[in-house]
């Protein structure tokens, strides 16, 4: 039967393209998903699947029950984009001005319909339950996974997997980690009040793009000289404004940036050196600070047992040449939050087009759409793992 299924989803793999095109030309922004929604909606009400809707937010559930008993199996797509500009030069090009699939979401979202397209046809062959999980807001903390499992998504769920489609991975590679594959993401904001004046009287004056310059520079020794080198963290300040004019020193400096780790005690330790260095500094050139900390998603944690299963199953799969245990990137992912409720395992498909190196978010990043029936192999395959095939 698995030699059918792989036979189907290669057979269905025209359509899953154009699906991932028409949502390529028309992203919609985290929370924002409403059309995306329908568009899912719609598909499964074609098919006569039974779903619920407006789960958490925008997320859709659908439900294919096997006629033989077995352990309900959650597959998980994410289905939201980016406030980024398509730069892209092809014809299913973003049609929204600074709204973009940029991070493959398009992808997850068409390879995960056309597989329960497929399944659908194994219904009777069929054992255990397959839970599709559409889930909107990946991108934007606090994310729909969230809400989506307070909502009672994954309540009657034995097992959560998932993948990402990922540009900078060849096809036919498969990546996963036997326990932490992504980092926890945190976001933090600075402001220092200082006080302005005349550039050429800097006496005068509380120079606030001075005192945060020093502070740029100090947040990084906190990395370099307060953590553990053995242990993994960054501190990113992607953006620092201050001043209005060349010859005006600047009244305030407002600093944002990310924080990635990936063991709590981390975190904690990072949270409060933070704090301890941007008052230090601010008391020290005698001006006010505001230190805001908001903790995103926590780092996601696999499941061995399952990740091992993971990487069983893509033997099954032909077109996997290389499955492999990496050590965490320090990107992150909501999915994070399912594997703190269930068991189940998250995995990268290398999805890299043309040996481009565009990496996700990136104005021009796109992926092999060869890398979708691949990935739709790879879940299925995962999902057997469970419910073994008990038909020849
Ligand atoms: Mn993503």
């Amino acid at each position: 039967m698995l030699h059918e299924i792989h036979h189907s989803i290669d057979a269905h793999a025209e359509e899953m393209v154009a699906i991932r095109r028409y949502l390529h030309q028309h992203p919609e922004l985290s929370f924002q998903e409403t059309e995306t929604a329908k568009y899912i909606c719609a598909f499964y009400d074609k098919l006569g699947i039974p779903y619920i809707k407006d789960v958490g937010g925008n997320g859709v559930v659908a439900t294919l029950k096997g006629a033989k008993p077995g352990k309900t199996v959650a597959l998980r797509a994410d289905f939201d984009a980016l406030p980024i500009h398509d730069e892209k030069d092809v014809p299913y090009r973003s049609t929204v001005d600074g709204v973009m699939h940029a991070c493959g979401h398009d992808g997850h979202t068409a390879t995960l319909l056309t597989l329960a397209k497929v399944m659908q046809t194994f219904q009777q062959e069929l054992s255990g339950t397959i839970l599709f999980l559409h889930q909107h807001a990946e991108e934007y903390a606090p994310g729909g996974a969230k809400p989506m499992i307070e909502a009672g998504a994954i309540e009657e769920v034995d097992y959560v997997f998932g993948t990402h489609l990922w540009s900078t991975v060849p096809l036919g590679v498969l990546q996963t980690s036997e326990s932490i594959l992504m980092a926890g993401a945190d976001r933090f904001e600075i402001t220092i009040q200082g006080q302005g004046g005349h550039g050429a009287y800097p006496h005068e004056t509380k120079d606030a793009l001075v005192i945060g310059s020093q502070l740029v520079q100090a947040l990084q020794q906190i990395i370099a000289r307060r953590i553990d080198p053995m242990q993994t963290a960054v501190i990113t300040v992607g953006k620092f404004e201050s001043g209005n004019a060349f010859n005006i020193i600047a009244d305030k400096a407002k600093l944002t940036g990310t924080v990635r780790y990936l063991e709590p005690q981390v975190q904690t330790q990072i949270m409060k050196e933070m704090k301890a260095v941007a008052e230090g500094i601010c008391q020290a050139n005698q001006v006010t600070c505001d230190f805001q900390y908001e903790t995103g998603y926590p780092p996601l944690k696999n499941h061995k047992k399952e990740a091992e299963l993971v990487l069983e199953a893509s033997k099954q799969v032909t077109q996997i040449k290389t499955a492999e245990k990496i050590i965490p990137v320090m990107g992150a992912e909501d999915f994070a939050y399912y594997m703190m409720e269930k068991p189940g395992a998250f995995f990268f498909t290398g999805a890299q087009k043309n040996d481009s190196l565009y990496p996700h978010h990136h104005p021009k990043f796109d992926f092999d759409e060869r890398a979708m029936p691949i990935a739709a192999k790879l879940l299925i395959g995962a999902y057997f793992t469970i419910n073994p095939i008990t038909v020849p």
